[in-house]
Order: structure tokens, then sequence, then C-alpha cells
């Protein structure tokens, strides 16, 4: 089967993680700090602008803990988003409100949010779909505007860039997502970051326990190192250094991951682009540098895109569609009507997009398609 996602591990990191294995010292440490370090270096920010930590659904529930969101509420989100963050507004007792997408681009606009905006609105929470920035400008305006406080899922688009900024470093919040089936993995991680260093240094806090004091072996010895105090009843949610030592070698090859990704997504464009009854991604402008988490193609009917996907199963091809609908999930128990997402769902499908990928693979792909019809 040719997988949809795929990591690409090699001998550097298991030698890293052997290091790692030698220092005796497998819990958060050295290798964790030289992450966030390098991590900040490559987004464009400071390391006191962000934190790792265990996964990026947990970086979105401490956020809205942070932000100290609650009944009454209300968090807009696109329906397309993945469930964690949804997860994050209902634990808190908020109240998810679900905005619509471009049907081609399945990313919010700052349109589609303004729909949504209440008086009881507290923040935003969007995503890029597949990589690709949304349209910034004009949805940090929006936000700022209405004193709402905006959150970037930015896990699909690490290293994207909207006018060479990175994504996740332009609203006031932003979190990325390492786990096994993403651009860059670690096993399971996830980076925090913070336009406000006090936000930052707090939620960074929350994240340890809330301990305000280093551990024993950092606190100077004219103290009594056991003693210490918490500026809140954190969870614990930090990585280790066999997972940061991952991320380190993962992130040394990233931009080349990308890339390869990048050439895959211009095969398959120039494979599909003549067939008259699917449509592929749209060229989109130059101010935005996509990441290329994902590829999709859309169908002309709903019928279309499920037996194509039975299809290509059929031949040893998995595809798939991300993300299906929240205010579909019947659990959310929402009555929405938002007509573009409905189309995207129902006729969007994800082709395999990975590092791993070889152009033989992508020809057989595109070939499968083509004899679908
Ligand atoms: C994978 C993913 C997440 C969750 O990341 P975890 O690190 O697994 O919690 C969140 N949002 C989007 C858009 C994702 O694709």
């Amino acid at each position: 089967m040719i997988n949809i996602f795929q990591p690409t591990l090699g001998k550097e990191e298991l030698k890293a993680i052997e290091e790692v294995f030698e220092s005796n010292w497998i819990g958060k440490g050295p290798k964790t700090e030289k992450f966030e370090k390098q991590l900040s270096e490559k987004i464009g920010c400071d390391v006191d602008n962000v934190t790792t930590t265990t996964c990026c659904t947990e970086g979105i529930f401490q956020i809205l803990d942070y932000l100290e969101i609650g009944e009454g509420d209300e968090i807009i989100l696109p329906s397309i988003s993945f469930i964690g963050a949804g997860n994050a507004i209902l634990s808190r007792g908020a109240t998810p409100v679900f905005c619509d997408v471009d049907k081609r681009t399945l990313n919010a606009t700052s349109f589609d949010i303004s729909e949504k905006i209440t008086h009881k609105t507290k923040a935003v929470i969007i995503i890029h779909y597949g990589g690709l920035p949304c349209e910034m400008d004009t949805i940090v305006r929006l936000c700022r505007q209405n004193n709402i406080k905006l959150i970037e899922d930015n896990a699909c688009s690490p290293f994207s860039k909207y006018k060479e900024q990175n994504t996740g470093t332009i609203g006031d919040f932003g979190v990325w997502s390492f786990d096994a089936m993403k651009i860059l993995v670690a096993g399971d991680c996830g980076l925090i970051y913070c336009k406000n260093k006090d936000d930052m240094k707090a939620i960074k806090e929350r994240c340890y326990l809330g301990l305000t004091t280093g551990s024993g072996l950092s606190n100077s010895i004219d103290k009594k190192w056991w003693e210490f105090d918490i500026s809140y009843p954190g969870r614990r949610s930090i990585v280790n250094d066999i997972t940061s030592a991952i991320g380190l070698e993962q992130l040394r090859k990233v931009d080349t991951f990308i890339n390869k990704r990048k050439r895959v997504h211009e095969k398959y464009n120039r494979g599909l682009k003549n067939l008259n009854w699917l449509k592929t991604p749209d060229n989109f402008s130059a101010d935005l540098v996509s990441s290329y988490y994902m590829y999709w193609i859309q169908t002309e009917d709903e019928d279309t895109r499920n037996e194509l996907a039975k299809h290509m199963k059929e031949n040893g091809i998995y595809t798939t569609f991300r993300y299906y609908p929240l205010h579909w999930v019947e659990y959310y128990n929402d009555k929405s009507d938002l007509s573009n997402t409905e189309f995207a769902a129902k006729n969007t499908l994800c082709l395999p997009l990975h590092q791993s990928l070889s152009f033989n693979d992508v020809t057989k792909i595109i070939k499968t398609i083509k004899e679908f019809k």
C-alpha cells in the first residue's frame, strides 16, 4: 500500500537517541533546550516566545486555559479543523462556533470569520489547510478591531510563510505538531508560540506543574533547594530529551523534506491538470509559501470522489479526506449550515504526499487516477 503520510527516519535519529542514552539523562534537559532554541531561530523569534509541549492538542488546551475561556464564551473555528481544537473549546465549557471556508483552498477567510462574530467571541482558531497560509492581513485586522485573540493551529504548516513571516507567529498564539504523521516527526511533540513573552512564561510554567523555581540542580546551593512554589496548579506537559533528539535531527532535514514535497505536488499538478472531471489546486500568490503537507483534488460530485477513493485503495493507494467537518460530528450536536464546507467535504480527496514517496509511485498514482474514467 502506498501510504498517504509517512515519516522519514534514518540512522541520524537513531544515533542521536543513542547519545541521549549514553548521557544517562532521558528526561527534559539539554536536547530539549537546544530543540527549542533551534526551532525559535527557524521560525524567526526569540526562544522566550516558544516552549515545547507534549503535543499540539495540549498546546491548544493550555492556551484556552490560560485565556480563562469559559462558559458563555464563543470561539470561532472552521468546521474543517482538527478535533483536538474543538475538544479544547468544549473542555472549557465554551461554545465552538463553526465558520465556513473557501471551497477551493479550504481555508477560512476574514469574511467567513466576520459572519460569526458576536459580543461573546473571545478567540479565533484558524488552520492553514494542507500547509497553504490563510490570507492573514485581513484576518489579523479583523481580530484586532474586535479585540479577539487569534490562535493559529499551525500543525499542517510548519515553516509555511505569509509575506515572509512564518505562520504560527503571526497571530497572538501558535501551535505546531511533530506527531508521527506530520512533516517533521519526533514521536509526539508540540510547540507553543506566544507573541507576548509574559504570556509565554506563564504558559511554560503551567506546562510544568506551575513550578516557579528551577529543579534542585539548577537552584543555587546557598538556598534550600527542596523548597518550591507554584504560580498555578499546572499539568505536566513537557517533552523528554529522546523526543527532542529526534526532533533536532529532523529539523536539519526539514527543508529537504519540504522541497521534495513541493516537487511531488508539482508533478501531480502537471499529471492531472488536463483531466476535465477533476480540479487540481489553484496556483497561489508569491506571498504564500506552503510547506506542502497535503495535496488534494476535487471531483464534480460526491459519488465520483467516493468511487475514486475505492478504486485507488483497490490499486494499493491510500487516499483520504481531512478533516471531517466538526459540525457533522454527532457529539458536537451542531446544526450549522456551511455550504462551502459541505462542498469541500463531499468532493475533496487528499492524495499521498510525503518526502519518501518515489517519483515512480507518483507516476503510478497519476496513472491509476487516469484509468478511473
Ligand atoms: C495533527 C494535527 C493536530 C494535532 O497534533 P497533535 O500533536 O497530534 O496533538 C492539530 N491540528 C491539526 C490541523 C493537525 O493536523
